[in-house]
């Protein structure tokens, strides 16, 4: 029960690897708040689903990447649960489209809620981390923000500003007892990349040395070791979760 009395903020928790770390951290002990956009139903069958393993657990709708939501959002979880001890920031969206025919809006869609909402959500906490004198933060980058991707240059140009802000904060708050990490997917089964042919995700894992493709608990079972006890002396680093493809 490594996260027994601890609060933790998950975003974009309702479904894939936000809500398969958001039940890793409650199986042992953690309170959680789920943040979610989309679909309401999914968000309340989270809710149950963590509710079902004993902890406390808030369902907030919150659009990361607006400033003023996501600040009053923040407030009322430091209200109802009395403080913050984790930040999981794992909402993100992808629009790919090769650089010819990639829109501004599809651009800027990225960048906001994928960058721009792993600094609201950093903004709006990081007071009470400070105040504190202790907690984790944990972004959710991936390895195409190492890499780049042809399709994906808005996609991998937030997830490289992801790594940026993560290593910045780590400097900011490393000596008030906060750490802040990142970790980079690979390829994981999730919504997001069940929309791909059959075709695409044979050429995706045929280049993965480990030859599969990743589960979302494997990308939980990293973020939660750095949410851990086991971690507290590691801090800026990004941890690839990638079955060896970025290596
Ligand atoms: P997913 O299944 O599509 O889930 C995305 C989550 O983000 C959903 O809970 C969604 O909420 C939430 N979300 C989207 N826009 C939001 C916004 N504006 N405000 C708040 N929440 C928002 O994706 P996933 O595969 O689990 O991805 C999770 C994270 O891992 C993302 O940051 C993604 O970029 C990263 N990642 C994924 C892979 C992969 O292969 N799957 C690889 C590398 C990195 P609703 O359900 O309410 O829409």
């Amino acid at each position: 029960m490594r996260f027994e009395n601890k609060t933790a903020v998950i975003t974009g928790a309702s479904r894939g690897i936000g809500l398969a770390t958001a039940k890793k951290l409650a199986s042992e002990g953690a309170n959680i708040a789920v943040l979610y956009v989309g679909n309401t139903e999914e968000g309340e069958n989270a809710k149950k689903e963590l509710e079902a393993l004993g902890v406390k657990v808030g369902l907030y709708y919150c659009d990361v990447s607006d400033f003023e939501a996501s600040k009053s959002v923040v407030d009322s979880i430091i209200n109802e649960f009395g403080g913050i001890d984790i930040l999981v920031n794992n909402a993100g969206i992808i629009r790919d489209q090769v650089v010819l025919n990639m829109s501004e809006n599809d651009f800027d869609a990225v960048i906001n809620v994928n960058l721009k909402g792993t600094f609201n959500m950093i903004k709006h906490t990081y007071q009470q981390f400070r105040k504190r004198r202790g907690g984790r933060i944990v972004n959710v980058s991936s390895v195409v923000g190492l890499t780049g991707n042809a399709g994906q240059v808005n996609y991998s140009a937030s997830k490289a500003g992801v790594i940026g802000i993560t290593k910045s904060t780590a400097k900011e708050l490393a000596a008030k007892g906060v750490t802040v990490n990142a970790v980079a997917p690979g390829f994981i089964m999730t919504d997001m990349t069940n929309t791909l042919s059959d075709r695409v995700k044979e050429q995706f894992t045929s280049v993965i040395p480990m030859r599969k493709g990743g589960r979302p608990e494997d990308v939980a079972n990293a973020i939660a070791f750095l949410c851990s006890e086991d971690a507290s002396y590691i801090t800026g680093e990004v941890i690839r979760v990638d079955g060896g493809l970025a290596m």
